[in-house]
């Protein structure tokens, strides 16, 4: 029977359709998925439920990349990432999260980033140990002006001076507007003479705030993880593609093959060019790599014997440069634990990564020294290492001045068979996890459109997006 005749007899069709399914089990597309952060798990996870063949490349001897729960000190500490930006419904990842029953305490209610970041669960100190009155703090809000040509953040506010005599901030007031900037640089995780003045707000935030995962973001992957075939240290240096499929080189020679691949490594990694693309990545793509930008922030976790610090979300130490400036978040609050978390970024973290451990701990025990003089030796201490880390080669990806937002975009379009993802690739929701996450679905969904279109079995295998059950869970706010 020729193919024009199968086609005209719809009884027949029905039955090709079945057999194409008891084929589809025998040799179903197949897919590489490389790197298993968020992004490249949630693609994964994706895929394998909706019945292809997933294999994870995953350089690490753990998955998770920059969620990383440690739990050294007997009880979980993230040293990447630990709050869920948006707590709220219509964040991808809170019916996963909801399901788990997994607490969150919150840090901040809506809207509340940089400049007025709930200002009442802030403490600030200046270097002699005084804390600094409420009132300054909310003054240097004023120099947020509105400029059409892009320029470094930094020199924004000097132009704003310029205009604006008036406004020009000195002594106390001077200080805390460093401290913003410090706060800013850890939020883009660089330094404020390269923020882009044109896009540091652009960034969308989900509401209900910014949630703690009080008990770290690894159950989360975890779960996504469950049953999936994940190759740990297998790290991966060569990409071919070719019409009808991918070749996969990992470090040590050995070679996969599959219909499709999703690339999910760090942008760090894309700009290292440590993975040879065969043939070359388009010239449009290796330019989104290199324009946009990759910062550092870096986690160093104190564990003391008992709390001695005030009971407020962060402790600030404002002084004459944001170099100098630094904050601590208190996980008392949220967990319960003796544990404050020194954030440096930027240079300054550049300039700590380049100290041993027991070097960067002591210089995050001097800052608290300086507002709190009587502050005990700290018993443990855990340090982070994201720009140094080869597995990542920065911590989170910003706009870098002059260069444009579609950089995530053009980043995110697949090559071929070859599929994009990761917290670089999200247009809306860059250097998050759950923007992480949402990417991996949308590659995993254009990789499935993909295949099956030249499989010709667009119609019997399931979507991958929307997949979750209508039932959802509200999110579990702890309050201590
Ligand atoms: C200090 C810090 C704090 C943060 N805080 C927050 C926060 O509070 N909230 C928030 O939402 N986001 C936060 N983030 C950002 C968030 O962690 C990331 O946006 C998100 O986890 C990125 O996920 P990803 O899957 O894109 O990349 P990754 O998690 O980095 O995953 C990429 C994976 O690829 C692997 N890989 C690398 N090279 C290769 C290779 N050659 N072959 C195979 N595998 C490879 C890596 O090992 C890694 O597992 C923070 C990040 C850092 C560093």
């Amino acid at each position: 029977m020729d193919s024009r005749d199968k086609r005209s007899n719809p009884q027949l069709q029905k039955a090709l359709c079945y057999s194409n399914v008891e084929r589809r089990h025998a040799s179903s597309p197949s897919v590489i998925v490389i790197g298993g952060g968020f992004a490249g798990i949630a693609a994964a996870r994706a895929l394998y439920d909706a019945s292809f063949q997933v294999t994870v490349l995953e350089s690490r001897d753990r998955i998770g990349g920059r969620v990383h729960t440690d739990y050294s000190f007997g009880f979980p500490v993230d040293l990447g990432a630990s709050w869920l930006h948006g707590v709220c419904k219509e964040n991808p990842l809170a019916p996963v999260i909801g399901r788990l029953g997994l607490p969150l305490y919150r840090t901040s209610g809506d809207n509340s980033v940089l400049y007025d970041h709930d200002l009442e669960s802030y403490a600030l100190f200046d270097m002699d140990g005084n804390q600094v009155a409420q009132d300054l703090v909310s003054k240097t809000d004023l120099v947020r002006q509105d400029f059409r040509e892009d320029m470094p953040i930094s020199r924004a506010i000097s132009i704003v001076f310029e205009r604006r005599p008036d406004l020009r901030l000195e002594g106390l007031d001077y200080k805390v507007l460093q401290w913003y900037l410090c706060r800013m640089e850890g939020w883009f995780a660089a330094d404020a003479d390269t923020i882009s003045l044109k896009f540091w707000d652009q960034e969308e935030l989900l509401p209900g705030g910014h949630g703690l995962m009080v008990r770290g973001y690894l159950p989360v992957i975890n779960t996504l993880a469950k049953g999936l075939d994940i190759r740990l240290g297998h790290r991966v240096t060569k990409i071919v593609r070719r019409y009808h499929g991918v070749k996969v080189t990992v470090e040590d020679g050995r070679t996969f093959v599959a219909d499709a691949a999703i690339v999910a490594v760090p942008l760090g990694v894309l700009k290292s060019n440590r993975i040879k693309f065969e043939p070359r990545l388009p010239e449009w793509k290796e330019a989104a790599i290199n324009d946009l930008g990759i910062g550092i922030e870096n986690k160093i976790v104190l564990h003391f014997e008992k709390v001695f610090w005030p009971n407020v979300e962060f402790l600030g130490v404002v002084a004459e440069s944001s170099y100098e400036c630094s904050y601590f978040l208190n996980l008392h609050k949220a967990t319960g634990h003796s544990v404050l978390v020194y954030m440096p970024a930027g240079q300054l973290a550049r300039d700590i990564e380049k100290m041993s451990d027991e070097a960067a701990a002591s210089f995050a025990f001097m800052q608290l020294k300086r507002i709190l003089p009587n502050a005990s030796e700290p018993i443990q201490y855990l340090v982070s290492h994201w720009g140094a880390d080869e597995n990542t080669l920065g911590s989170y990806s910003y706009d870098m001045v002059g260069k444009s937002h579609d950089l995530y975009e053009r980043l995110r379009i697949p090559v071929d068979n070859l599929f994009f993802a990761g917290e670089a690739t999200s247009f809306e929701y860059p250097g998050s996890v759950h923007g992480a996450y949402s990417t991996g679905l949308m590659a995993a969904e254009d990789c499935r459109m993909r295949v099956l279109e030249r499989y010709g079995e667009l119609d019997i295998l399931h979507p991958v997006m929307g997949e979750d059950p209508p039932i959802s869970v509200p999110l579990l706010i702890s309050r201590m």
